[in-house]
């Protein structure tokens, strides 16, 4: 099966778009590893698309709270704003359908699918330590995961963990990746609507479950109406400036 996976759109169209404008034709199912909203201006055409288009997607700690199921005490100010905002604009339907989002990790023909870490999703992975520990709770060869926002993962190998971030990153649209049978990964498929690694093109990943490899991809996208529409729709600023820097 080839698979379509994306993480952390957080509302924001115009990158889903050009992801899906690059993606067509090269996959059967779509994967999301949660953070469908909070942060941009598009919370229900993003989600009326995961409802019509995602085969399994995890929640992420934005949709919780943007479903009014989480404590926004823990949110700095700028999500905190973004997610009142959200909780506001998304229709009755999208709502329910964002609040029953189920919890990861979910098991998707024989991988793993999570939005922070297979103990914790909330858990960021951003450092070969943190995921080591992750590693030991994984309960197939590959899992995939999101929340950081960086594009990469890592690699178990002969006890040693290596971070991928270096290999994902500033490649020319797309970037293929070996898959050792011996090896076990967590791999970030990046962020599709707010990156976070320096690179402010969209993130996503082709996997085909047949194939000894993957594919990590950044796509630039229509960013000017993405800040538009923020600023527009009265979310802080410093939301629409960081989507051109990719922090
Ligand atoms: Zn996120």
């Amino acid at each position: 099966m080839r698979y379509l996976v994306v993480s952390d759109i957080h509302s924001n169209w115009e990158a889903l778009e050009a992801v899906l404008a690059a993606s067509q034709g090269a996959y059967d199912e779509v994967l999301c590893c949660g953070d469908l909203v909070g942060y941009g201006a598009d919370p229900n055409r993003v989600v009326d698309w995961a409802r019509q288009s995602v085969n399994v997607v995890v929640r992420g700690n934005h949709d919780r709270a943007c479903a009014g199921i989480e404590d926004l005490e823990w949110f700095n100010p700028v999500a905190r704003t973004a997610t009142v905002w959200t909780q506001n604009e998304l229709n009755e339907d999208n709502r329910e359908y964002v609040r029953l989002l189920p919890k990861g990790p979910l098991f998707v023909e024989g991988f793993q699918l999570m939005h922070g870490s297979p103990l914790d999703e909330d858990e960021y992975l951003m450092n070969p330590d943190e995921a080591t520990e992750a590693f030991a709770y994984l309960e197939t060869s590959i899992a995939f995961f999101g929340h950081t926002h960086v594009q990469g993962g890592f690699e178990w190998r002969q006890r040693n963990v290596r971070n991928l971030a270096k290999l994902a990153r500033n490649y020319d649209g797309i970037s293929t990746f070996d898959l050792n049978p011996n090896a076990a990964y967590l791999i970030n498929p990046g962020s599709v609507g707010q990156p976070r690694d320096g690179d402010a093109r969209a993130s996503f990943v082709l996997y085909d479950s047949d194939a000894p490899y993957l594919n990590f991809h950044r796509v630039a996208y229509n960013l000017e109406t993405a800040q538009r529409k923020i600023v527009s729709a009265g979310l802080p600023d410093f939301l629409a400036h960081r989507l051109a820097v990719g922090r």
